[in-house]
């Protein structure tokens, strides 16, 4: 008995060790997946990502490092990431067929369980705070439509013209798709040729966002402006909590980007976490068997990026590339964008 309380001892002060709880944060942000290709992109483009997504984690970590919440964390980032037309989310969202933006959303916090989300915005320059605003200030999980935008409003969010998130990149985009397309709604990169272009030739520029704070607690969001030429009215998988996004402190923080259709049927970020609580698999494993097997065995492109309390981060995707980037409280910004 003794000899077992001498070995017990050791094993329990070092695993307190190992996740010394209340001194770590940590950060992962995406930017959207698809056919992202070194050889596609020019020195300058791929600068102004980085740039970017430097920018983005640089605002959360400040968050972070004060000691600020994951929820707070996860709308500081993405409010940069919205602003950017480079991303698929707020200014610089795709159109839909009749030539409007639509803006999609979703907010999860790990501790508590609360969700917020909002569907098919077009006015609200930031749909994330306003999926905040519904996690936080209402008895809803979701809104849509005319009703979200003037829930917005009178929560005080900022409110702009349909005008303003338009983009001469995504309004060329929409045409050449338009020209050339018989049925196929997929984001094509408006700086490739379109003659002869694979129809599965896509990005998905949607952003999102899992933070760690130093309370241990998890958050995630996501946000997007869907997909090019996509129905008016269609809704992706980015505002619905389960599929694009989810969070769990005893599981793990997940946001999502690519076809929505195939990730709202596999209930994509609920399934990382339901993986993670019935089988007993790591954030890794999870997260890769869905998007790498079960996703691809359907067709269904994208990625996603995952965090777990510890702070282990996951990012598969089964595209050529995806936007990505993280930062531990004890690390240097890692930014990733194609496979290799
Ligand atoms: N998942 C988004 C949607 O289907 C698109 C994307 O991630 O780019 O609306």
């Amino acid at each position: 008995m003794r000899n077992l309380i001498l070995i017990l001892i050791p094993l329990l002060f070092a695993g307190c060790m190992a996740t010394p709880k209340g001194a770590d944060w940590a950060l992962v942000i995406h930017g959207g997946a698809g056919t992202i290709e070194r050889g596609s992109m020019t020195q300058e483009k791929e600068s102004q990502y980085r740039a970017a997504l430097t920018e983005a984690l640089e605002a959360g970590a400040a968050v972070l490092a004060n000691g600020g919440s994951s929820a707070e964390a996860v709308e500081a980032t993405i409010h940069i990431m919205e602003d950017s037309p480079l991303f698929n989310s707020g200014k610089g969202a795709v159109f839909t067929s009749e030539g409007t933006v639509e803006l999609d959303a979703s907010f999860m916090d790990g501790a508590t369980g609360n969700a917020g989300a909002v569907a098919g915005v077009k006015t609200v320059r930031h749909p994330i705070s306003a999926a905040r605003m519904v996690m936080d200030s209402s008895v809803h999980v979701m809104m849509a439509g005319n009703g979200a935008d003037q829930f917005a409003r009178q929560m005080g969010l900022e409110i702009v013209s349909n005008e303003y998130f338009f983009t001469d990149r995504r309004h060329n985009q929409l045409k050449r798709i338009q020209e050339q397309e018989q049925g196929t709604m997929l984001d094509h990169d408006s700086e490739g040729a379109t003659e002869g272009m694979d129809p599965l030739d896509k990005k998905h520029g949607t952003v999102g966002c899992v933070a760690l704070d130093m309370a241990g607690n998890l958050a995630a969001g996501t946000s997007t402006g869907g997909m090019t030429n996509k129905r008016f009215g269609r809704v992706g998988d980015s505002p619905v909590i389960g599929a694009g996004t989810y969070a769990d402190n005893a599981t793990c923080g997940v946001s999502c980007t690519g076809h929505g259709e195939y990730f709202i049927r596999n209930v994509v970020a609920y399934d990382v976490a339901a993986r993670m609580k019935y089988l007993g698999e790591s954030v890794a494993t999870a997260a890769d068997h869905v998007v790498n097997k079960h996703l691809v065995e359907q067709g269904g492109t994208g990625g996603l990026i995952a965090m777990d309390a510890q702070g282990n981060i996951a990012m598969p995707f089964n595209t050529a590339g995806m936007y990505r980037g993280y930062l531990k409280a004890d690390g240097e910004i890692v930014i990733e964008i194609y496979r290799d």
